[in-house]
């Protein structure tokens, strides 16, 4: 989400004269999107404004702006506590920048993190820039009502907001009209898309309207709520051939008790039933996940059938975090609080069991044929890098002008974080 907001706030910015530069040296202006999911990633915004403040002493003219979610939460004191910042916005006010950026320029500081009403919201979907790029961001809902104990964003993003069809529809027909050829549907929840009113589109409806787009090749969603996640969108998987075969499927831990607590609104089997329902739709479906380690209350039983749930599901891939409590949360109040060591000791053993689950499940693609979407060179220049419809990053010799095509790729190596291929049909 905040990758898409900063697209965004790069097209605003360019709306007022300003042009991207890769050297934070050389900005003139630097504004900061910030993520509050985590205490780790609260901390590196201060880091970040540390590095800023120094920058500002050698070129006093600098603006310095802070947007997302930690300027949400923070407002004023955020201001406060970094007397250097000039502006600082919040994840509804992206559409007030360009005059607060505009005010900055004439010295003036500002502070914009007021909640807007439903109806202004819808008009606040600002356009990414339509020129570009090979796979592109499409915001289709913003907020969660959901209060999961432990999460921050419906307190700093708001409530679940979802843009018109047709508004949608329009934005990815232009991004295809520009050369995108793969759109990733983007929202905090997005299987709850919809404006719940009778006839209107639910996101399977939603999926199907895009993939009617002419030059779209292939789609991708993210994020989905395992609670709801229906049988009509799972056929999605089985009948859209447009749809990358992969899912992201947070399930934060396989305890009942410890999900009851969560208020995650499924049980581990719900969980599993929608897996294997995914599985049956769409044989060899990638499922990606999130998974929570040391939440207050989870005992060495409770964690042992997190393990036995990644056993089922066999990630691909697997986000594994230390719980953080946030401020304001329901589950900051949980005394029972997991000891460092503890959390630490799951964490390690957790990771180095999906660490091997993913080798294996990489080496046992070796002699498959994928369809990889070519994105331009790889990160050490000598060869190609994609991904195939599972979101497997491979690598495989080429030439960079095959950039933006969905090649059919022999898979040749199965690494740990990389599949290597060679490209059957250019
Ligand atoms: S569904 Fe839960 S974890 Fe996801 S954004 Fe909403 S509250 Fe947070």
């Amino acid at each position: 989400m905040n990758v898409s907001d900063s697209e965004k706030i790069v097209t605003l910015m360019k709306g007022i004269g300003y042009r991207q530069t890769a050297d934070a040296g050389e900005a003139d202006l630097v504004l900061l999107n910030t993520c509050s999911i985590r205490a780790t990633a609260e901390q590196r915004v201060y880091g970040h404004l540390g590095k800023f403040k120094a920058m500002k002493k050698g070129k006093p003219g600098l603006i310095i702006g802070v947007g997302g979610c930690v300027a949400q939460q923070e407002g004023e004191k955020l201001l406060k506590k970094a007397p250097f910042v000039n502006l600082v916005f919040g994840t509804h006010n992206l559409h007030l920048l360009q005059k607060m950026v505009t005010a900055a320029e004439a010295g003036k500081r500002s502070i914009e993190t007021d909640f807007l009403d439903d109806e202004k919201r819808f008009d606040l979907f600002p356009h990414a820039e339509s020129e570009g790029g090979i796979t592109r961001f499409v915001t289709v809902m913003q907020g969660c009502d959901n209060f999961c104990a432990y999460c921050i964003v419906p307190h700093v993003r708001g409530r679940e907001i979802s843009r018109s069809a047709a508004k949608v529809v329009e934005e990815v027909t232009a991004l295809a009209a520009a050369g995108v050829t793969e759109v990733t549907l983007l929202g905090q929840n997005v299987n709850s898309y919809g404006f719940r009113e009778p006839g209107e589109p639910d996101f399977a409806d939603l999926l199907r309207l895009v993939a009617q787009v002419d030059g779209v090749e292939r789609i991708r969603f993210t994020t989905s709520h395992p609670k709801d996640i229906s049988p009509r969108l799972i056929e999605c998987f089985a009948q859209i051939p447009k749809l990358a075969p992969h899912i992201h499927l947070p399930a934060q831990s396989g305890s009942d008790r410890v999900l009851k607590r969560m208020n995650r609104g499924y049980t581990g089997a719900e969980y599993l039933a929608k897996v294997a329902a995914l599985k049956g739709a769409c044989p060899g479906i990638q499922i990606t996940g999130d998974m929570i380690v040391g939440f207050p209350g989870e005992d060495e039983a409770a964690f042992q059938e997190t393990l036995a749930l990644m056993e089922e599901v066999r990630y691909a891939d697997l986000f594994s975090f230390i719980y953080s409590a946030r401020p304001g949360t329901k589950a900051a109040e949980y005394s029972d609080e997991v000891t460092r060591a503890e959390k630490q000791g799951r964490l390690e053993r957790l990771q180095v069991i999906q660490k091997k689950t993913t080798l294996q499940r990489n080496e046992s693609m070796v002699g498959s044929v994928q369809r990889v979407l070519v994105e331009g060179p790889s990160s050490s220049g000598d060869s190609l890098f994609g991904r195939t419809g599972g979101n497997r990053g491979t690598v495989m010799p080429g030439d960079p002008s095959l950039a933006g095509r969905v090649l059919e790729v022999s898979i040749v190596e199965g690494l740990q974080t990389i599949l290597k291929g060679e490209i059957l049909h250019a």
